[in-house]
């Protein structure tokens, strides 16, 4: 008998093969992937410095310029999932002892603001219920009573259901000497965002919503603004993975004619992205926004024909990709989601944050948009039947 030299046995579950579930997704986020795009992620691994590579970089630059709608040079991608956009945003545009305003009405503030806490940043938060909104004056007044370098609101508030309107905004950055930064992780392609016209002076994205691509890559944009703050920094961001210096060769927009190794892209996720983007370029945002509305109006007209309330009242600010629904009294959401999962495959989710155990529940209709119709059909026929429901005694 030989003697082995390990003494960890390979574990039994790895001589199983794997199981995936085949889901629908309506929560805010994995959506379902189409196949188009999962067969992008499968075609071959090619370095990530390869020429090959750097086109397809070039091309979801180019992608991403397109649905932000900004002509920003400094236009990348992050290998990683919107929290690291979220992180390469604030750690390279804010200096420890900088004022940070954050817009707080749902749980992405109340992360943004931790971000930037532990970098050192003097954070000041403006705080709503989830599903409240901030005027602009509101906005106003407290940058000129904090005077940030930079502020941050969620576009798409996908904790509360909520679209938060942007116009005017920038302006007021722009005016005060600060940074405008705005999440569209939940809302890209579903509503309307113009990076450009609207004086966003920083907006990132994630892939795995609206765009329907894998979780673990995601679109940010910087202007000239922007760059202009975080090039003439006196201290180096504390994320060297996140350091807009090294993305921005990694990514070509430097200037410099060559790139340096940084660290190795998800080459696949890369793909998926180019897919994702592609697929948008060819349906056209504005037809994208169209669908993603007339997709939520079909899913509020079924909630609504059920009896049941939407979290966010206010139709006009409701977001087209992620619906919020108001539990009614003597409803355990937990229960209803468990029982949607189990007996139908359909993944919904509560809320989150501030919002988590609050009567609601987001459903995100996207998803909607890629199912026949009588797959629709029928989930709304569940419903109406009340299997989807039980009581608790
Ligand atoms: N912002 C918003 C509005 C989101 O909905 C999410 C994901 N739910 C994130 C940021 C964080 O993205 P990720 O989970 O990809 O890190």
């Amino acid at each position: 008998r030989s003697m082995s030299s390990v003494s960890i046995p390979p574990p039994a579950c790895m001589l199983r093969p794997l199981e995936v579930p085949l889901r629908y997704l309506f929560g805010p986020g994995p959506s379902n992937v189409p196949p188009r795009i999962l067969a992008a992620q499968s075609r071959p691994i090619i370095g990530h410095m390869h020429a090959e590579m750097f086109e397809i970089m070039n091309d979801i630059k180019q992608g991403i310029q397109y649905a932000f709608q900004t002509d920003n040079n400094m236009t990348i991608a992050m290998s990683g999932s919107g929290h690291a956009a979220m992180e390469c945003a604030v750690f390279n545009t804010v200096e420890p002892g900088e004022s940070v305003l954050v817009a707080i009405n749902g749980i992405w503030g109340e992360r943004v603001a931790e971000i930037a806490e532990r970098m050192g940043a003097n954070v000041h938060r403006m705080v709503k219920t989830p599903g409240g909104y901030f005027s602009n004056k509101e906005i106003e007044q407290a940058i000129e009573t904090h005077k940030p370098v930079l502020f941050f609101l969620t576009h798409g508030e996908s904790s509360a259901g909520l679209c938060h309107p942007v116009d005017g905004i920038g302006g007021i950055c722009r005016k005060h000497n600060c940074l405008f930064l705005v999440d569209t992780v939940a809302s890209l392609g579903a509503a309307p965002i113009f990076m450009d016209k609207q004086n966003i002076d920083i907006l990132y994205s994630g892939s795995q919503k609206a765009l329907n691509a894998p979780p673990g890559t995601a679109p940010i944009s910087f202007n000239d603004r922007a760059c202009h703050k975080m090039f003439n920094r006196k201290t180096k961001p504390v994320s060297y993975l996140f350091d807009m210096t090294h993305l921005s060769n990694y990514w070509g927009c430097d200037g410099k004619s060559a790139r340096i190794y940084h660290h190795t892209g998800p080459v696949s996720g890369f793909f998926a992205l180019r897919e994702s983007l592609a697929i948008l370029a060819e349906k056209g945002l504005e037809e994208s926004w169209k669908k993603h509305k007339e997709v939520a109006s079909y899913l509020y007209r079924g909630l609504e024909d059920l009896g049941l309330k939407l979290f966010i009242p206010e139709r006009d600010l409701r977001l087209p990709s992620v619906t919020t629904i108001a539990v009614p009294e003597g409803y355990e959401w937990r229960e209803l989601l468990t029982y949607i999962m189990k007996n139908h495959q359909i993944e919904m989710t509560g809320g989150l944050g501030p919002s988590i155990g609050m009567p609601h529940l987001p459903a995100q209709a996207m998803v909607h948009r890629e199912l026949p119709k009588h797959q629709r059909d029928l989930i709304v026929q569940r419903y109406r039947s009340g299997e989807g429901y039980k009581r608790i005694s």
